[in-house]
């Protein structure tokens, strides 16, 4: 038998997920020097996971890697295998079976819980519902928001927490050009929202925004960002963290802050209110959400690992609607193991682990569902080269005598159970609707939001 990863024995890699970490393991293993095939599936019919259905539509820079990723796609060693569940059109073993290895690049599809009483009472929603919903997500595209409500809570002080402010901030006007959905445009343009509450359980200090994401909720057209100035006045610990330079992004987000508090509240129709030092306790209502329960925290512990801890001190506000995003979290595919705790697959420097923390051999992780939903779309270069190449260090262990067939394994089988693969050409015939969609309303592209439109345009 010929060398693994040679012209005669190609390395077979099937990676599961189609974001930013399943293109740069692809990436990376295409410029590895060895002879790879690789095949990336996707559970809906179009690529690229959280850049086209995460990243905010008013963010168009940030989607510019899609044209790396495309030039990846359009690699020899490429074959994309869109609307193919792992883990229901395919198993696992099977994959097994018909690869040398297997890199599961899945994100972090659902959110952390709060774990509060009413936390599911309608009008309570999680920023990955409505994230998905404007940004045309199959799955989020028919969900209800109630934009009658004229207060907005926002629970977490993160990036996902910012893209919702701007979103139930920004006017029409801001948004009509960019790729929002249409469905989410049209309730957007009647919202009656008047304010917007973002939460933070520990202060200003210890926001997580980064700096451009904060900077812009000041300076939207008709939206004024408040902050209480009595709300900067820091502990010890909080002015020590500040001091030193490897927290300078906080540092600049509480010189942002304390801009705010120092300039008369706009005239402007809607407040973003920033909030610390508070945790939600309970939600209330009764066929509705009406009241938050705010508890006050103090902060505990040394500089850089202050926890928030309630003193009991309660207080009851207003509102109708309100969005958790304290985070995202893993899901799990049947066959593979899960750690629960942390809402990732358990591996060592990508390689996974099974239950008793042994090496599966074979099977990989990289991105969000290795490592937690940390950082921006370029960390997940990094964090995949670091899987490829324990995936490469373990090539005389993954050789084996039979050789595998890859993609050509996976058609007959999925053929027999009735599935629909999407290939990458497919996906640019899509791409080609959705842009002609966007013309006349002057958007870069109108997405398709239902998995049956997609397959439609490729029939
Ligand atoms: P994140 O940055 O981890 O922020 C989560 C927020 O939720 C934090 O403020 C956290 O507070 C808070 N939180 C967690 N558990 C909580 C609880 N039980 N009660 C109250 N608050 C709680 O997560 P994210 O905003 O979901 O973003 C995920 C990643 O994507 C980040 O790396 C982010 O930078 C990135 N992202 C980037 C962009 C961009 O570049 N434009 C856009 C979106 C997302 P603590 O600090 O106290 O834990």
């Amino acid at each position: 038998m010929n060398q693994l990863g040679s012209e005669q024995n190609p390395l077979r890699v099937a990676i599961v997920g189609s974001g930013p970490s399943a293109f740069y393991a692809t990436e990376a293993l295409i410029k590895s020097g060895h002879t790879v095939r690789i095949d990336m599936i996707e559970r809906l019919p179009a690529p690229f996971g959280l850049v086209r259905n995460g990243v905010a539509p008013d963010h168009p820079k940030l989607k510019q890697p899609i044209l790396i990723y495309d030039k990846i796609a359009r690699s020899p060693a490429f074959t994309f295998l869109g609307n193919v569940t792992v883990g229901h059109d395919i198993r696992v073993a099977e994959l097994q079976s018909a690869y040398h290895a297997v890199i599961f690049a899945c994100g972090a599809e659902t959110d952390r819980k709060l774990g509060i009483a009413g936390e599911d009472l309608p009008g309570s929603y999680t920023a990955t519902e409505f994230v998905g919903w404007y940004n045309g997500h199959p799955d989020y595209r028919d969900r209800v928001f109630d934009l009658s409500q004229e207060v907005a809570v926002i629970i977490g002080q993160g990036n996902v927490a910012a893209d919702v402010c701007r979103i139930l901030s920004k006017t029409v006007d801001e948004l009509k050009h960019t790729d929002i959905a249409e469905h989410a445009l049209a309730v957007l343009a009647e919202s009656k929202i008047r304010e917007v509450h973002v939460i933070g359980r520990r202060g200003p200090a210890q926001a997580k925004f980064t700096n451009k994401e904060l900077r812009e909720l000041g300076e939207l057209a008709d939206c004024g960002a408040v902050v209480d100035p009595a709300d900067l006045c820091l502990n010890r610990e909080s002015e020590l963290e500040l001091a030193d330079k490897a927290n300078f992004i906080n540092a600049n987000n509480v010189e942002i802050f304390k801009t705010w508090a120092s300039r008369p509240a706009s005239g402007k129709r809607r407040r973003c209110y920033f909030r610390f030092l508070e945790s939600p306790v309970m939600l209330l209502g009764q066929s509705h959400l009406e009241r938050l329960v705010l508890e006050r925290n103090r902060l505990e512990g040394e500089p850089n690992r202050q926890v928030a801890k309630g003193t009991g001190q309660k207080r009851e506000l207003s509102c109708g609607l309100l969005f958790r995003s304290v985070g995202y979290r893993g899901v799990p595919i049947p066959g593979v193991p899960f750690d629960e705790r942390n809402g990732v697959f358990p591996n060592a420097e990508g390689r996974l682990l099974d239950n008793n923390k042994n090496v599966i051999p074979t099977l990989y992780v990289t991105g969000w569902i290795k490592r937690g939903p940390s950082g921006v779309i370029g960390t997940n270069r990094a964090d995949s080269v670091a899987t490829v190449n324990a995936l490469l260090a373990d090539l005389p262990k993954l050789d084996s005598a039979a050789p595998k067939a890859g993609a050509e394994a996976l058609y007959p089988l999925l053929t027999s159970r009735g599935g629909r693969v999407v290939s990458y050409g497919n996906w640019l015939k899509i791409d080609a609707v959705e842009v002609e969609r966007g013309k006349p309303k002057g958007k870069p592209r109108e997405k398709l939001t239902t998995v049956e439109e997609m397959l439609a345009v490729v029939a």
